[in-house]
């Protein structure tokens, strides 16, 4: 995405990385705009995906983030062909263990549980130690009256761990049950993509429910997804954040920049800090 010196360009001159290329529109926009306006497009809106270091940073107050479960990582449990080597290249890619970043920070100064999901790390794929972290995060909100807020990006369930994956669905429920049954507040905030298995699964069971605008939400890959639209009668933009809304599904389409005062709306409203809803 960032803007190459090319010859004949008539930015040539000027330094690498000065301009990056919205992935959206193709525009030119400086790269200390773009990252001061918190990956959001100047010029159409689009939300850029973030690292989970990114979502962090601009998510907590500064220097809040304590991190759980660093050194959790995937196994190969069914030997499943080349799975030990891309998790070798994602760890060294990305820095991470798992797509999925848990801990403890502060909001506006309330403390709460939060889990952001890096979509780099595989697609964000749910595997047996993201639903792990996930129920640990959640454990942790029980333990110690925290709200648990969820950020989501993922293709869906892991493949290469089969059924191991599949079963993280149920195991993160069970989890989310136990929230409910203190009222303890949880909150998901869908970015693109949030697919499959992690939606049909604990990103849809929030007491709060938002979307970043345009994110893609559905459980169907492209493949099927443009199959049912050349059967049916089913609109463009079926798997999307605004059509969620649309029907019911989510509480709200929800810019960047109005995200973390929302969250923080929601906690003062269900009495936190310290309170239960
Ligand atoms: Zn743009």
């Amino acid at each position: 995405m960032l803007f190459k010196k090319r010859e004949g360009n008539p930015f040539s001159e000027l330094p690498d990385g000065l301009f990056v290329k919205c992935p959206a529109c193709k525009q030119l926009v400086l790269s200390k705009e773009y990252i001061n306006n918190l990956w959001i497009c100047p010029k159409c809106g689009h939300h850029k995906r973030l690292t989970a270091k990114e979502r962090l940073g601009i998510t907590l107050d500064p220097g809040s983030f304590v991190e759980m479960d660093s050194t959790l990582r995937s196994i190969d449990p069914l030997g499943f062909p080349d799975y030990s080597g891309k998790l070798t290249r994602d760890v060294q890619k990305t820095g991470l263990l798992d797509p999925i970043v848990t801990g403890t920070g502060n909001i506006h100064g309330v403390r709460i549980a939060i889990g952001v999901a890096d979509f780099t790390f595989m697609g964000g794929s749910m595997g047996s130690v993201s639903g792990e972290k996930i129920v640990r995060l959640m454990e942790s909100g029980l333990q110690n009256n925290l709200p648990v807020i969820l950020f989501t990006a993922s293709g869906g369930a892991r493949m290469q761990e089969g059924l191991i994956s599949l079963m993280q669905m149920p195991k993160t429920c069970a989890a989310r049950a136990r929230l409910i049954a203190v009222n303890i507040p949880y909150i998901v905030v869908f970015t693109d993509p949030t697919m499959a298995g992690v939606l049909a699964s604990f990103a849809s069971v929030a007491d709060f429910t938002f979307a970043e605008p345009h994110a893609k939400v559905g459980f169907a890959g492209d493949r099927v997804s443009q199959q049912a639209q050349s059967n049916t009668n089913t609109p463009n933009n079926f798997q999307s954040s605004e059509f969620s809304l649309e029907h019911g599904m989510i509480d709200g389409v929800v810019s960047r920049k109005d995200m973390v005062k929302t969250i923080s709306d929601i906690l003062s409203f269900c009495h936190y800090s310290g309170g239960r809803l």
